[in-house]
């Protein structure tokens, strides 16, 4: 089999893998690439390969940096099946669509205030072509064998978010494990990764190659400063991923409230797309660690914002509060209008709760940037920028080296750091040497290996 990285290298975004033997090519994840301008750019760029070619696209999880760019495979001609586990596409129905919308909300808005260097401003791809693309979906379960002319895979259970999986492709011959997002093993919602079998070639992220999270317990971190902020007569808001991480963090807020380690602020869920994933979560009960009765209480103590006038309205509010909204980078979504009264005031605070991509908002509010530039305009930070990195959806170096270890038979003779910046990958690479005493190799965007 021959491998080509199509994304996912040098970033966190992006993500895309061919895998090809001589009568078969299929693509492991289609994601959107986000954060820097030259990364963002590679989604316009023609597909690096022949569309007619790919006999199958296989998904790892939701998220859109793993899923984004499937809208796209089809407005260029793409209309073969995409596998991916049940939760996984009942995530993307609400993240595909959500995704045109923004992208065709984002041209009007730069038509509209003529802040555009494309004249009209376009849309990657828009509703209907989201819409037809969910069609080409096919729901396999965890486990599943599926075979495709002479290859052969499998999803496997791999915590993260709901639904999301590692893949494992086998020919005759040799077998590649793709191991998508790696969830951690003491997760709030999320089971712990399942452990991999053995196989000749590993694809290993390494979001957090080079870090590890501190063992502080999160829910004190947040008591700490959401009490803190509400005491001065500030507010909280938290960016996040609508989908996982909106969910983990209503959780440990409906759980501080319960136990009264925190002050009783109206919090408010400002993201259509979170409140429909929180049902899905609540839908798929078996797959997360949440009870009913937990689920229920998390919807109790949480107001859900769904329209455009409701949203609106969080803005005129003068006492004290916790706002949850999407995108969990800053990079889009209606948190950007949050952000832009929140910023300027310096009694409230932003707390940053996931991964933040180089050249994202996000990333630029963590490196303590004092302005930041929202729909064009400059925006002065006066607010408490916080962290909380313990609330990661992903494992850390040493949780990943762990559950690798887990896979008693596990000895791949290739292995490929992928899905981490520059010095995440590289000093993965390191520690996957001095602890498992594995030769890693850090692929360059669009070079090709034999395994
Ligand atoms: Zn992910």
């Amino acid at each position: 089999m021959k491998i080509k990285f199509l994304g996912a290298t040098g970033t966190v975004t992006g993500s895309k893998y061919l895998i090809a033997t001589n009568k078969t090519k299929i693509l492991i994840d289609c994601g959107l690439f986000q954060g820097y301008k030259n990364l963002r750019e590679r989604n316009w760029q023609e597909f690096p390969f022949s569309i007619e070619s790919i006999d199958a696209v296989v998904l790892t999880h939701a998220h859109l940096d793993h899923s984004g760019m499937v809208p796209l495979l089809y407005k260029f001609g793409y209309r073969g099946p995409i596998y991916c586990s049940e939760a996984t596409f009942a995530l993307c129905e609400l993240l595909l669509p959500d995704s045109a919308h923004i992208q065709e909300e984002e041209a009007k808005f730069r038509n509209k205030h003529k802040f555009t260097k494309h004249n009209p401003a376009q849309p990657l791809y828009n509703l209907v072509t989201a819409l037809n693309s969910l069609k080409l979906f096919k729901i396999i379960d965890f486990e599943q064998e599926v075979a495709i002319n002479d290859i052969k895979f499998k999803l496997r259970s791999v915590g993260h978010i709901l639904g999301a999986a590692s893949v494992q492709i086998m020919d005759n011959e040799k077998s590649i494990i793709v191991s998508g997002d790696v969830g951690r093993p003491n997760d709030s919602v999320m089971p712990a990764p399942l452990p991999l079998d053995n196989c000749d070639c590993l694809l290993i992220e390494s979001t957090y190659g080079n870090r590890l999270h501190e063992h502080d317990d999160s829910n004190e971190e947040l008591a700490a400063i959401v009490n803190e902020t509400a005491k001065r007569g500030g507010s909280i808001l938290i960016p996040s991923f609508a989908i996982g991480r909106a969910q983990t963090i209503m959780f440990l807020l409906s759980e501080l409230i319960k136990s009264k380690r925190i002050t009783k602020l109206p919090i408010f869920l400002d993201s259509p797309m979170a409140i429909d994933a929180s049902d899905i979560y609540c839908h798929f009960n078996k797959q997360h660690r949440l009870t009913a009765d937990q689920c229920r209480e998390m919807g109790a103590k949480i107001e859900y914002t769904r329209s455009v006038a409701a949203s609106k309205e969080l803005a005129n509010l003068e006492y004290p509060h916790i706002i949850i909204s999407a995108s969990g980078m800053a990079t889009g979504g209606r948190v950007l209008h949050h952000l832009r009264s929140f910023l300027p005031d310096h009694l409230s605070t932003v707390i940053m709760v996931g991964y933040q991509a180089g050249g994202t908002r996000g990333r630029k509010l963590l490196n303590g940037d004092k302005k930041i530039k929202i729909f064009g305009q400059d925006v002065d930070v006066k607010a408490n920028i916080k962290e909380i990195d313990t609330l990661s959806a992903h494992a850390d170096y040493q949780e990943l080296i762990d559950w690798l270890k887990l896979s008693k038979s596990l000895s791949p003779k290739q292995v490929f750091i992928v899905h981490g910046e520059p010095d995440a990958a590289d000093e993965f690479r390191l520690h996957l040497k001095d602890q498992l005493g594995w030769t890693a190799t850090v692929p360059e965007y669009m070079s090709e290996y034999e395994v």
